[in-house]
């Protein structure tokens, strides 16, 4: 069966940092307690270990990857819970050492004790982890889970699970690849964003796209809103400085006045743009993005929380600069690109950096916008897949190296990067003839996945080679 994945799997809400290292295993131990409470097994649990492996390991404690577990065990959901309550519930497991498991039966946790970091990689994928329960009767419960990027999670280790998840077999257009999605175009006389909801139309009904679609955006404007809004330094012991804050408040000048989102937006398409204060501008939405990503605030999943700045940049750069005319309408559009080019890099390669390094982040969110921006600029089709390709070539190769394992540099100036990359890589694709491109689409999804393969593990999101091992935490 062909694998088919929805635009919302590719952009999920979450709370930072990482969609690998946090929401994935969020969403694992949520899934455990499903799977306890279905085998009538949840109310025998009288203590719990989990165990981290490889990357999850690695950079887990710098990606907060016990923070997710104990709030996914807790019972609370990333896209519902309220962001300032998440220290809170933390912080309160840590000093009573008691885990409100599922939200309603208190266990033993003694988080220091009880969540184990092992240096081994499991075979199937560099993210494993395994949740392990002590039941009444003295036996134990132990189920393994992979978080493999993007914020899935994949429990067994057949050989092809990488292909097998998330699957529909309803999709009137199935596609895996560039070549498909360009001939179903053709053939049906549609634009992708037209394909796509065609294929979101067999899973959901149009007033349950349009709402999630909505909250998808409100929550990417939000999020630009929060951190452009937030002075200070920020947390995990490197000490960076919230540059959002200054850019915002220099491109906008003191006399300006807005009380939301929405008014931001509108008095941001009435400041001067020239080149520079365009740069500065993509590249301020892109830093609030995620400076509230690593501060474990709410963000978009796109594809991934580490690159997640870098799609709401471009569609902000459309929204403010390029277009002022423009409302839901193009947003439904953009998303719907953007997660269908996210797709094909998921199926033909990766979007997790612990198998792919940063082309597997920023690259492929830097494709997807790229793409997106194509067709609201009114590129063709195979316009639009010369853009996503032309932008994934320039990261071919790019390393995953966080600097304390925290997901802030190089993270946070690399998705100002990605976003003006994905812009030029659009103009460049309007401006050319996609039979003259040399390098398809497909091409460069099965060339981002061999050097992938071909890339040392130092440089996959274990923060054992790169800038991770040339900046010490202690000079920052
Ligand atoms: S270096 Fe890139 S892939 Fe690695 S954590 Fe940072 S943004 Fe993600």
């Amino acid at each position: 069966m062909m694998e088919s994945i929805s635009i919302f799997d590719m952009l999920k809400i979450g709370i930072g940092p990482s969609s690998s290292h946090t929401l994935g295993p969020w969403r694992a131990a949520e899934r455990w307690i499903a799977e306890l409470r279905s085998a009538s097994l949840f109310d025998e649990v009288v203590g719990i270990k989990v165990h981290m492996y490889g990357s999850l390991s690695l950079t887990g404690k710098g990606h907060a990857t016990d923070y997710a577990v104990m709030l996914g065990l807790s019972g609370t959901d990333p896209v519902e819970i309220p962001v300032k309550d998440i220290h809170a519930l933390v912080t309160k497991i840590q000093k009573t050492h008691i885990l409100n498991f599922g939200n309603g039966l208190p266990v033993p946790f003694n988080p220091d004790s009880d969540i184990l970091f092992h240096k081994k990689f499991l075979e199937f994928h560099a993210n494993g982890l395994q949740f392990e329960a002590t039941l009444k009767s003295g036996k134990t419960k132990k189920n393994t889970y992979y978080s493999i990027g993007g914020g899935f999670v994949v429990v067994k280790e057949r050989k092809n699970a990488k292909r097998n998840i998330a699957t529909f077999d309803s999709f009137p257009f199935p596609i895996q690849k560039g070549t498909e999605l360009l001939a179903y175009c053709e053939k049906e006389n549609k634009s992708i964003s037209e394909i796509v909801l065609e294929n979101e139309r067999s899973l959901r009904t149009d007033p349950e796209i349009n709402e999630k679609l909505r909250h998808v955006w409100d929550t990417m404007l939000e999020c630009m809103y929060i951190g452009c809004h937030t002075q200070g330094k920020l947390p995990g012991g490197l000490n960076v400085t919230r540059r959002a804050y200054d850019l915002n408040k220099n491109l906008l000048g003191d006399s300006s006045t807005y009380d939301s989102p929405q008014t931001w937006l509108t008095t941001i398409r009435n400041t001067e743009v020239k080149f520079r204060q365009i740069l500065k501008w993509v590249s301020c939405f892109a830093l609030a993005v995620n400076e509230v990503n690593a501060s474990l605030g709410r963000v978009v999943t796109a594809p991934t929380n580490g690159s997640a700045g870098v799609i709401p940049a471009v569609l902000m750069y459309y929204l403010v600069i390029e277009n002022h005319e423009t409302g839901f309408e193009e947003i439904k559009k953009f998303l719907f690109v953007a997660g269908e080019i996210g797709s094909i890099f998921k199926k033909g390669a990766t979007i997790s950096a612990a198998m792919g390094g940063c082309q597997a982040e920023i690259g492929v969110s830097s494709a997807m916008a790229a793409g997106a921006l194509t067709e609201l600029l009114g590129g063709t089709p195979d316009q639009v897949l010369m853009a996503a390709e032309i932008a994934m070539e320039h990261h071919l190769g790019l390393t995953c190296d966080p600097i304390g394992g925290l997901v802030q540099i190089p993270c946070i100036e690399r998705n100002s990067m990605g976003a003006i990359k994905a812009i030029n890589a659009a103009e460049l694709a309007l401006g050319s003839d996609p039979k003259d491109a040399k390098v398809p689409l497909d091409k460069v999804v099965e060339t981002m996945w061999n050097t992938a393969k071909d890339m040392s593990s130092k440089y996959k999101e274990t923060s054992e080679g790169g800038l991770a091992i040339g900046i010490n935490m202690s000079d920052c």
